[in-house]
């Protein structure tokens, strides 16, 4: 896939469903010793992420989100869903039940994403969605915690995972029986921490 040059701290991973790579836009960088990076901190950034992920929003939505600017406080309320799916999804993926607090966020963002289809007249006629709401950026919100939603689904929930590699904190979906990590960076960092555990050498790059 295509992906637009960095233009501020990028997420190390990408392709994965919106909800997982909005709460990747925190990170470790540099494994095990480094330090946390958060890709979302000003509304330019955000303004950067949703463009760069406009193929994920229905279809209508990026060009509508183009002609309005985000605002501090819708700022603030990505960073309210990104906490709450980060910490439902850790819950998650510990088997253990989220918190109330973060499903509320989850479920209160998540309404704004209700829509209809209209129908008006026209040779032939013209269908058009309608949101509930008329901010572009509530709407986005919604999109992403509703997509949250749908992968928490039952035939999906099973491949959520949270990657087990030491210093990582990324999620990812078990797009394949094989992958065990985010990345085939994290899946090298953890078997080298693994023989440096077990005492042998730990140039092994394979
Ligand atoms: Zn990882």
């Amino acid at each position: 896939m295509t992906r637009q040059p960095p233009s501020s701290p990028t997420a190390p991973l990408s392709g994965e469903p919106l909800a997982l790579e909005l709460v990747n836009t925190t990170y470790i960088d540099g494994g095990l010793r480094g330090h946390r990076v958060d890709a979302l901190t000003t509304t330019d950034q955000l303004t950067a992420w949703v463009t760069e992920h406009a193929g994920q929003f229905s279809g209508e939505l990026p060009a509508v989100l183009a002609e309005q600017a985000c605002t501090p406080r819708t700022h603030e309320q990505f960073l309210s869903l990104r906490e709450a799916l980060r910490s439902c999804l850790h819950s998650v993926a510990e088997d253990s039940v989220p918190s109330g607090d973060s499903l509320a966020a989850i479920n209160e963002f998540s309404r704004y994403s209700a829509s209809r289809l209209e129908i008006s007249p026209g040779k032939p006629v013209v269908v058009t969605r309608r949101w509930q709401v008329d901010d572009p950026w509530l709407i986005a919100l919604g999109e992403v915690a509703s997509d949250a939603c749908r992968l928490l689904m039952p035939d999906r929930i099973g491949q959520v995972r949270a990657c087990p590699a030491p210093g990582c904190i990324l999620f990812f979906v078990k797009s394949h029986p094989r992958r065990e990590w985010c990345s085939p960076v994290c899946g090298n960092r953890a078997r080298v921490a693994r023989h440096a555990r077990a005492g042998r050498p730990t140039s092994e790059t394979a």
